[in-house]
């Protein structure tokens, strides 16, 4: 019996209405871009499967250093011990983080680093004897899938039965230059009438808002506000983190550095599952006491695997190396001249690019889950690339080592898409 058909009888996929959705498909092998299903086809990773293989599917240099580490120390509590593998990795993501981040905490998820985030905001005015029990938050974005995280997110269609039981949260619209006056106003009016406790946001880029980019400079005002009312501001990084934007972090093209910042997704490059919330020596210093209860007690069972936290280090080594910086540069300038070629297609209604993130939507409306972004993904399938159109919305975000033939091919099969509409 084939995967898709064993698949069936006892699995429950993630995002997934199963009684309308196709049949999935059976994955045997990912080698650098490339995917391998159990018909023998092979599909370019187009979106890095959810922007986790940056440096390639099954990258031997992240696989080798997991492999030694597998024959020397696989778990231990992270309560009370501590080990080579954590304590490397935090030297070696000093040199790359925003110089205010200071300390880092371990969990194993995006929601979760952005559930600790929340904590770290609100259990940060409790110590400092002040009640504050508002979070701030743009439309249309995404922190995860637990309480805390959805409460902080905009998108019903993940959330609507959830809604009654969220923690309070006032929202803003992105930052689109125009609007600006509209929601410094707006800001002012939600701080005269309510504790706002933090602020979580994802910089310069939203995307399961379907790579929604938003106003570098109105994005700093923001800030800057919040820096002035204590607020204290928590950057989700978890999926610009890591040079997707074309800096290590987006929050390094902001002038004003967040307090805390999550990471995710690309942290171990793909290999395993982890996450980190980040923060400055201010925030730390406020749970820093005497007293235990103002401590952050919070914790998961495998908090700072060593294997996770090796794989964490050889993907930071990875990233700093010139030959994937050239790799993002390359991306980058590809990215432009494509844009060039089809931003004036008729079936084209807009195109954006931040880094190596590019997204243009269709002149169509489509139904964010449905037939027609069901037929698009069928489209590309069927010529050997995996792209996930989010509605209309057809966004690329391709391993740093992906090739220029690679690339070519994707830039191909959209062209061929839009002919076909
Ligand atoms: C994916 C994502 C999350 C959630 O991460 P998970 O590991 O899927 O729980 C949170 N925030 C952003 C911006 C994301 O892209």
């Amino acid at each position: 019996m084939s995967l898709k058909e064993r698949d069936k009888k006892h699995l429950w996929h993630p995002l997934t209405q199963h009684k309308t959705h196709p049949d999935t498909i059976g994955i045997v092998k990912a080698k650098n871009c490339i995917l391998f299903d159990e018909n023998g086809n092979e599909y370019i990773d187009g979106i890095a499967s959810w922007y986790v293989a940056m440096y390639g599917h099954c990258n031997p240099y992240i696989t080798n250093k997991v492999a030694a580490q597998m024959q020397q120390l696989d778990q231990v509590v992270f309560s009370g011990f501590t080990h080579e593998p954590a304590i490397k990795l935090s030297e070696e993501l000093m040199k790359i983080l925003p110089e205010n981040q200071q300390k880092m905490f371990f969990s194993d998820n995006g929601s979760t680093s952005v559930e600790i985030g929340i904590k770290m905001a609100l259990q940060y005015h409790f110590n400092k004897g002040e009640k504050k029990n508002i979070l701030l938050a743009f439309e249309d974005g995404f922190h995860g899938d637990t309480f805390g995280a959805m409460s902080v997110s905009g998108l019903s269609v993940y959330n609507g039965p959830f809604e009654d039981f969220f923690i309070e949260v006032k929202r803003i619209p992105v930052p689109g230059g125009k609007n600006h006056k509209k929601i410094m106003d707006q800001l002012e009016k939600i701080v005269s009438t309510n504790k706002v406790a933090g602020f979580v946001y994802e910089p310069l880029v939203q995307g399961a808002a379907a790579m929604k980019m938003h106003s570098k400079e109105g994005l700093n005002e923001i800030l800057k506000f919040c820096k002035d009312h204590t607020i204290i501001t928590v950057a989700d990084e978890v999926m610009t983190g890591f040079g997707k934007t074309g800096t290590y972090f987006a929050s390094d093209q902001m002038e004003i550095k967040p307090d805390v910042m999550c990471l995710s997704k690309s942290l171990t490059g793909g290999l395993l599952p982890m996450a980190l919330t980040t923060c400055s020596q201010e925030i730390y210093d406020a749970f820093y006491s005497e007293d235990i209860k103002k401590g952050l007690f919070h914790g998961h069972t495998y908090s700072a695997n060593p294997l996770a936290c090796t794989a964490a280090l050889a993907a930071a080594e990875l990233l700093q190396t010139s030959e994937m910086q050239t790799n993002i540069k390359r991306i980058i300038a590809s990215h432009q001249s494509f844009n060039e070629r089809i931003s004036t297609h008729s079936k084209v209604k807009t195109t954006r690019q931040t880094g190596i993130i590019f997204a243009l939507d269709l002149n169509i409306e489509m139904d964010r889950y449905g037939n027609l972004r069901d037929q698009l993904f069928q489209f590309f399938m069927e010529r050997g690339v995996f792209l996930r159109p989010l509605g209309n919305t057809i966004y690329i975000s391709a391993p740093y080592t992906v090739s220029e033939e690679q690339l070519e091919k994707i830039y191909q099969t959209i062209e061929g898409l839009l002919d076909t509409l």
